[in-house]
């Protein structure tokens, strides 16, 4: 299975390295991470950031908190559907999108892709239909969702990876990948696991937010970024605890275990190395890159 990692998201909230650690100037710098599988039963896409149709009408898709509190950039050479196009693909031969969560900068892409099967824990696709209070009206917006045709839910369970609950045999998917229930941030909230045949790939999603809340024995975060997980946590004490529970696999399994969240540009622009040109493409815009400024 071919993997390519795409950024097609990207927020500037203001912070700087408050936020991502990095940034010398007043904005940090934020990716919405995904990814294009390519496997035998077609194209794959793990989560799809914003959509052509959050760029060309955010005002009616986005709630107007996000969009000025992460200073969401609207371009839309940055949506999945562009990216497939640009590698050489049609947006037809993406069969199946594997959803983390439905949050509105993941689940931004979903309408570009009509023909897909979406696949997402049963518990998510209920909050973010239920929509209860403040924050689930504003992180859900239903415009981002009802239109999708095809939705296979899961209950976690059936199997285990490494410790959590996962789900193995997704309807139509090859058994390399698979969800695991890592809840938290939102209700069904869940990583995406990939046996790559090289080592397993854990697309993490908004367990974790910077890359040091990983590969540090303890967690290491910057405050923006701290204060933004509780903001969003719908029970933040069990993120907090699976957040844990991933560092210790993840510490003691580094050779065999690749972990990323979605919004760590640094972590990005180093799996984005190992992809394609549209991910290239991206680096090139952030002058220096993320890499070089994390590393100097
Ligand atoms: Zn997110």
């Amino acid at each position: 299975m071919r993997v390519h990692h795409l950024n097609c998201g990207l927020m500037r909230p203001v912070g700087g390295s408050l936020f991502d650690g990095f940034s010398k100037g007043p904005t940090a710098e934020l990716t919405c991470h995904c990814l294009l599988v390519e496997t035998d039963r077609g194209l794959v896409l793990v989560d799809t950031g914003f959509g052509l149709r959050d760029m060309a009408r955010p005002y009616s898709r986005l709630s107007p908190i996000f969009i000025h509190l992460d200073r969401i950039q609207l371009d839309p050479d940055l949506t999945a559907v562009r990216q497939i196009v640009a590698l050489g693909f049609s947006p037809r031969d993406v069969r199946h999108i594997v959803m983390t969560h439905l949050d509105f900068d993941h689940a931004g892409g979903l309408e570009d892709f009509p023909d897909a099967t979406v696949h997402v824990m049963e518990a998510e696709l209920e909050a973010a239909w239920r929509r209860d209070g403040i924050i689930a009206r504003e992180r859900y917006p239903w415009e981002q969702l009802d239109e999708v045709q095809h939705w296979m839910t899961y209950r976690p369970g059936g199997g285990r990876w490494y410790g959590f609950e996962a789900v193995r045999e997704l309807a139509g998917l090859p058994p390399e990948l698979l969800f695991v229930s890592l809840p938290g941030h939102t209700t069904g909230h869940a990583g995406v696991a990939i046996d790559t045949g090289s080592g397993w790939l854990l697309h993490a999603a908004d367990t974790y937010f910077f890359r040091h809340e990983m590969d540090r024995p303890g967690r290491v975060c910057p405050p923006g970024l701290r204060a933004y997980q509780r903001l969003m946590a719908t029970d933040y004490e069990l993120h907090l605890y699976n957040q844990a529970r991933l560092r210790e696999v993840y510490q003691e399994r580094r050779g065999a275990l690749t972990v990323f969240c979605t919004h760590d540009a640094v972590e990005f622009d180093a799996l984005a190395q190992r992809s394609s040109a549209p991910a290239e493409a991206w680096s090139r815009r952030t002058v220096p890159s993320a890499v070089e400024r994390a590393t100097a």
